[in-house]
């Protein structure tokens, strides 16, 4: 797919005011600052398509994208502010599990985690409730030139070998959005579910 078609859609203040859901769409979710926005632009070639909220605890709003009729790409708003009130994260993380579960046009979830600090429990969360939704997950790992080729070879093997306890359809790949590694990877796993 075309995904350099890309143009912003909508933003929704919360999991009601999305779109139709009609169509396929895939969700990209992560911690703040594992580089989602980085990966989204990359995949769309445009330098600021998603843009990062670097203010803690702002309303942070779902953004999404089109490339194509009823293909949509859902940028999820970063969780993992330590500053963020139990109240607000416990909305947020029933809404999402809804979303995850009742959401007919979701198609997989992207869950990215910087390569030298993946599977935090956040994260573990996110990824057990789409395999409960019978939902595929690929996990990137992010940032993958902050490591050397042997010390990220070691991590995506150990991640991989910790998400069979999952027992869903889950995969994993690392990627750079500045060397590009892991770029077909991640374009195939998307072309994949934008196809069924
Ligand atoms: P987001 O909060 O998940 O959207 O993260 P961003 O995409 O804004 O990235 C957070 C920070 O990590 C920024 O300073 C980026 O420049 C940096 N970053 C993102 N991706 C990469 C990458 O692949 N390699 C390196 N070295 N830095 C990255």
């Amino acid at each position: 797919f075309n995904y350099q078609q890309a143009t912003f859609l909508t933003s929704a203040p919360d999991i009601k005011a999305l779109p139709a859901d009609t169509g396929i769409e895939v969700a990209f979710a992560g911690r703040s600052n594992a580089g989602k926005s980085s990966a989204l632009n990359t995949l769309t070639r445009q330098n600021s398509l998603a843009r990062t909220s670097k203010t803690p605890g702002r309303t942070q709003l779902i953004n999404t994208f089109v490339f194509a009729e009823d293909k949509r790409l859902i940028d999820l708003p970063g969780y993992g502010f330590a500053k963020v009130p139990l109240a607000v994260k416990e909305k947020w993380q029933k809404s999402l599990s809804e979303y995850l579960e009742k959401r007919q046009s979701l198609q997989g979830l992207v869950v990215l985690m910087d390569i030298r600090h993946p599977l935090k429990d956040l994260d573990q969360q996110l990824v057990h409730w789409a395999v409960q939704s019978q939902l595929p997950v690929l996990i990137l790992l992010t940032k993958a030139d902050k490591l050397g080729p042997g010390a990220r070879k070691k991590t995506l093997l150990e991640v991989r070998e910790a998400s069979l306890a999952f027992m869903g359809d889950v995969t994993v790949h690392m990627f750079s959005s500045l060397t590009k590694i892991g770029m077909t990877e991640f374009e195939q796993t998307l072309d994949n579910w934008f196809s069924t």
